[in-house]
């Protein structure tokens, strides 16, 4: 069987996982830690990150600085994962999903103001696949109504919008890694604070709403309970493991990016065709592979695909059913505007396998698969 996915693994990870016990602190905050936060704000040109235990964790912390609450809408897309919509639900907000682009998959930059109204407080971009939103159009809308903008760019590390990181365009960027994602610690995320008005907050909320770091710097000469918090740090044991996949990047990059470009190369028929629909980049993004898929003519041409791939033993998989058709989305959000696309759309599609560490042989034999499926 060709696996859907298997978590990166590059080398170094148990080397780095030994020097984290020998350094004999395995909480937050470790050395491994800081090393993971200078290498993402060196590389992403980003002021603050702050490792979490995940990315859901990053997005909750973003709520919570924000102070969001009940009566607020966040606007977001209803094709995305529940972790963007439950950090604003928690804290009582109202869910607003709008419209995806057919494209990019992304939030429709073109029928969000429309979604705005007096209550708005915040937009969530969703990166999707590691493909930037249209992050000047969405900015422009958020600055005319003074609203504040996180990125979901769970899938976006390593990629760009315009030259810039995702992560470090909006107000907050959220990273994931999960061993689903580009780079992975098992479970973990990061939250990146593109604003520094943020920061010393930020650093209270993670330390269950005290000013231990600032007692740690020598700011203050004992520390106490100060707001509200939570514990959002990542373990020292974990940063290791992620350390280990930073320094290779590069390479991981490369690689996944290198298995995109097969399959496209090797689908381009079918969908010259019109048999099938490639992913497409547009020209301001410069993206990370997170992801191959392909879309069929609609949902029961999508099942025959995957079962004809699981008889050839290759795993395929769909996601999100859109949020605000399910039971949960229901209940805290309500869909403004059309759907146009964001049913239709996530029903045509299907990921291929693509991991670091994919065989060429097997990228050619998936795709060979899909091709003799169209006949
Ligand atoms: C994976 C993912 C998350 C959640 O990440 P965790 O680190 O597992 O909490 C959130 N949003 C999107 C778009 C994701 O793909």
């Amino acid at each position: 069987m060709i696996p859907f996915n298997q978590p990166p693994v590059t080398g170094k990870e148990q080397a780095y996982m030994q020097e984290a016990m020998e350094n004999g602190k395995l909480s937050g905050d470790g050395l491994f830690t800081k090393a993971c936060r200078q290498w993402m704000e060196e590389r992403f040109d980003c002021p603050s990150v702050l490792l979490t235990p995940s990315c859901t964790h990053a997005l909750e912390m973003a709520a919570m600085l924000l102070d969001i609450g009940p009566g607020d809408e966040v606007i977001m897309p209803s094709y995305t994962f529940v972790s963007t919509a439950n950090a604003f639900v928690i804290r009582g907000a109202d869910i607003v999903f709008v419209d995806i682009r057919p494209d990019t998959m992304n939030m429709d930059e073109t029928v969000l103001e429309d979604a705005v109204t007096e209550r708005t407080k915040a937009i969530v971009p969703v990166h999707y696949a590691g493909v930037a939103c249209e992050m000047d159009a969405i900015l422009s809308v958020a600055n005319k109504h003074n609203l504040c903008v996180i990125e979901d760019a769970a899938q976006g590390v390593m990629s760009t919008y315009k030259g810039r990181a995702l992560g470090t365009i909006g107000d907050f960027g959220c990273f994931s890694f999960h061993d689903t994602k580009n780079y992975t610690s098992g479970e973990g995320g990061a939250l990146l604070i593109n604003n520094t008005i943020w920061k010393e907050r930020a650093e209270i909320l993670r330390e269950k709403g005290t000013n231990r770091s600032q007692y740690i710097r020598g700011q203050v000469d004992k520390y106490t309970w100060v707001d509200v918090g939570s514990s959002y740090l990542l373990s020292d044991l974990n940063a290791a493991f992620l350390y280990a996949q930073l320094e290779q990047a590069d390479t991981i990059n490369l690689a996944r990016k290198a298995v995109w470009d097969m399959y496209y190369q090797e689908l381009a028929p079918l969908a010259e065709q019109g048999k099938i629909t490639l992913p497409s980049i547009p020209d301001e993004c410069e993206h990370n592979a997170h992801m191959f898929y392909v879309k069929t003519k609609d949902i029961e041409e999508r099942t025959a695909l995957m079962d004809w791939l699981k008889q050839h033993q290759i795993a395929s998989a769909f996601h999100y059913i859109p949020l605000h058709s399910s039971k949960a989305g229901k209940r805290f959000g309500q869909f403004r505007g059309q759907d146009r696309y964001t049913t239709k759309e996530s029903e045509r599609l299907l990921r291929l396998p693509l991991f670091y560490g994919l065989k060429e042989g097997d990228v050619h034999a998936t795709a060979e698969t899909v091709r003799s499926f169209y006949g």
